[in-house]
Formats: C-alpha cells, sequence, structure tokens
C-alpha cells in the first residue's frame, strides 16, 4: 500500500512526477501538505482531477481512529486506530496547562517482554511506518481542529522506539519539520527500556528530543526480574549511554520508575538508584504501577511511594512523583494494548 507520508521530499517528488507526469514543484506542493496533515481534498493548489486520481491510488497515512474514550477524572482521552491492514493500536492524549501531549505508538506490539507491561503480552506483530506514526498525531489533530492541537508528543505507547530505528529517527524528523507540523524537538520525548547501542547511535544523530530511560531497578540482577532486557544491558552500559547522550545534547536524561509493591521499593533499592543517577544530570519520574489485569505484580501505596521519593531527595536527587492520568479508561502507562473494544465486547 502507498502511504504518502512514508515518503521523503525526494522519494515523493520521482514517484508524483513520474506517476502522474506533473511538475516537481506540484510534487513539492504535494509533499508539504501531506506532512502538515492534510487530506487530498483539502489540497486547494491542485488540481481536482489530480486529487481524485492521488486518492484512488494512494493513502496519506494508512490510519484513522475509530473509537475514542474519555477519562471522568481527568479528561485524558484514549484512541483506538485502525490501520490500513487491520491491524488496531492505541494512544492516549493528555491535556495540562501547557498544551496536549500525544503518546504514539511505534510498533504493534513489543518484543522487550517487561513483566509488568500490556504492551507486551502478544509479543511483537510489526513495526510501524514512521508515516504511521505521525498518521496518529495527525488523526489527532484533525479530531482537535487544528493543525496545532497536539503541542507536545511522547513516544510512550506500545512499542519500543529504538527497536524501529529508523522509522522512528524518520517521524522525529517530519514531526519537526518547519514544512509540516512544525513540533519542536524539545517536546518530544523518547522513551527506551534501554537499548544501549541505539541510544548511542540515537545520540551521534544531533537531535534534540529528550531521552527517557525506563530502569526500574538499578541492580541488574533484580531488574532482570522485571525486564528480559536487562540480560543484555547492564545498568552502568545505560548510566554511562545516559550519560553520553547528556554530554551531545545537553538535554537532562529522565529515568523512568515504577513502583512495584515489595519489588523495587525499599530504603536500599532506593539507595542503589540514588547512586546512579546522583553524578550526572538527570531526573526520575517515579510513578506508581498501573494495574493490567494479565499482570500479578501490584502498585506501592501512596505513603510509600512518597517515602521512596523523599528517600531520593535526601540523597541529592531529582525527582519528582508523577500523577497517573486515564487510569480509569486503562490508558495510563503500561495499560496500552492491541484492543480495548473486542475486549470490552467479552466482558
Ligand atoms: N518501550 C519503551 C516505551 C514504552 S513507554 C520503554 O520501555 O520505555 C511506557 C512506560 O510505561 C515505560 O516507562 C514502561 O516501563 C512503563 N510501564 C509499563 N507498564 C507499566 C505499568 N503497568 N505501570 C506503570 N508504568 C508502566
Amino acid at each position: 500500500m502507498n502511504i504518502l507520508t512514508d515518503y521523503d521530499k525526494t522519494q515523493l517528488r520521482q514517484y508524483i512526477t513520474e506517476k502522474y507526469r506533473v511538475k516537481p514543484f506540484v510534487a513539492d506542493q504535494i509533499f508539504g501538505w501531506v506532512l502538515k496533515g492534510a487530506d487530498f481534498h483539502e489540497m486547494t493548489n491542485v488540481s481536482l482531477a489530480l486529487r481524485e486520481k492521488l486518492s484512488a491510488d494512494n493513502l496519506t497515512t494508512g490510519i484513522s481512529i475509530i473509537d475514542t474514550r474519555t477519562s471522568a477524572v481527568d479528561g485524558t482521552q484514549k484512541f483506538l486506530y485502525r490501520l490500513w491492514d487491520g491491524n488496531v493500536i492505541e494512544g492516549v492524549l493528555m491535556k495540562y496547562k501547557y498544551g496536549n501531549t500525544l503518546c504514539v505508538s511505534t510498533q504493534v506490539g513489543c518484543r522487550m517482554g517487561c513483566r509488568f507491561c500490556a504492551s507486551t503480552l502478544d509479543g511483537l506483530i510489526r513495526n510501524l511506518s514512521s508515516g504511521e506514526i505521525l498518521g496518529q498525531v495527525i488523526a489527532v489533530n484533525s479530531l482537535g481542529g487544528g493543525e496545532r492541537y497536539v503541542t507536545n508528543i511522547v513516544l510512550m505507547g506500545s512499542g519500543e522506539p529504538l527497536d524501529n530505528f529508523d522509522n522512528v529517527v524518520k517521524f522525529i524528523k517530519d514531526v519537526s519539520s518547519p514544512e509540516g507540523l512544525n513540533i519542536s524537538q524539545r517536546n518530544i520525548s523518547l522513551s527506551t527500556c534501554g537499548l544501549v547501542p541505539e541510544m548511542d547511535k540515537l545520540s551521534q544523530l544531533g537531535l534534540s528530543v529528550n531521552l527517557t530511560i525506563s530502569l526500574h531497578n538499578a541492580s541488574d540482577e533484580k531488574r532482570r526480574l522485571i525486564m528480559p532486557v536487562a540480560n543484555k544491558y547492564s545498568v552502568s552500559e545505560i548510566a554511562e549511554s545516559a550519560r553520553k547522550y547528556f554530554e551531545k545534547t545537553h538535554r537532562r536524561v529522565i529515568f523512568e520508575y515504577t513502583l512495584i509493591d515489595g519489588n523495587n521499593d525499599s530504603y536500599g533499592d532506593a539507595l542503589r538508584l540514588a547512586s546512579v543517577v546522583r553524578n550526572m544530570s538527570a531526573h526520575v519520574n517515579l510513578i506508581r504501577l498501573n494495574p493490567v489485569k494479565e499482570r500479578h505484580l501490584r502498585a506501592t501505596s501512596d505513603a510509600n511511594a512518597k517515602k521512596f521519593l523523599s528517600y531520593l531527595e535526601k540523597a541529592g536527587v531529582s525527582a519528582t512523583l508523577r500523577r497517573q492520568m486515564g487510569v480509569d479508561i486503562d490508558g495510563a502507562c503500561g495499560q496500552l494494548r492491541r484492543k480495548f473494544m473486542e475486549e470490552n465486547a467479552v466482558e
């Protein structure tokens, strides 16, 4: 299937000029429209005849929103998107005073196998193309009524972004391009479970996105129990790579730490975490585990989470305890999966 958001400018120019026998500038106009999220009928400076041909032969993004749920608690919205091949993915929009943050998925499913996460329950189904990742932003913008509706992006939906490296990098370039939606890379956060070679590769690219690392335990041995990827890369390798990322980009690295009852929430766990992050320009985001019904891990109590935060602060670590958003619609971290509609039908 031809998805026009997957092309870069040169490729699209070649494709459009050869297939439709039009001048290069027409192809470039189409490129700008596509990147900004216009549908074929909105391309007003393109002739009607060409618009009709384009829409018969191609898709702009190949992705559309087929269901929306809104949290009664905090207004967070969860979307179910349908891809051109029938696969479905989820996404979440969080509304803050400073703008709207969209959490995008980078893969259908995930192969990282983290024991607490819903996105990995079925394994990896397939990578999303860059155009499909961009398509999530475009679809939510059009629901919200304008190009600038989504102001911030977190690559924290289903999938491991660095396991789909090239498509994710193209997406970051496309969504931040002045020809397109022009979302500043500083407003984009990429989250990884710690694929060290790809983190190193990312730091070489000259991008200015924020890097978030899902650590969840500062002890290799204990981390392996909840994150299979810890068998491949050690905490000290991750910390070293994070340091390099900061040196190259001057963006402060964020460590995500999901508090799991009796698993990673003791005083000793906090001290170990502090010893890893204290000497670098980093911040720790704590969140209490969100429930996933197939998983048997429990969240740390609220009181214990606050205690953990104070241990970190006393040890000189910059940290915050994040409030959970969208839990009532299963839209919080780690709760995104492939099909919420089918599940509901069964219940
Ligand atoms: N694969 C990437 C992107 C996913 S981001 C990564 O691992 O970073 C989703 C974030 O939510 C990650 O920090 C993940 O570890 C965390 N998470 C997963 N399941 C969770 C759960 N049940 N409760 C709270 N956080 C969870």
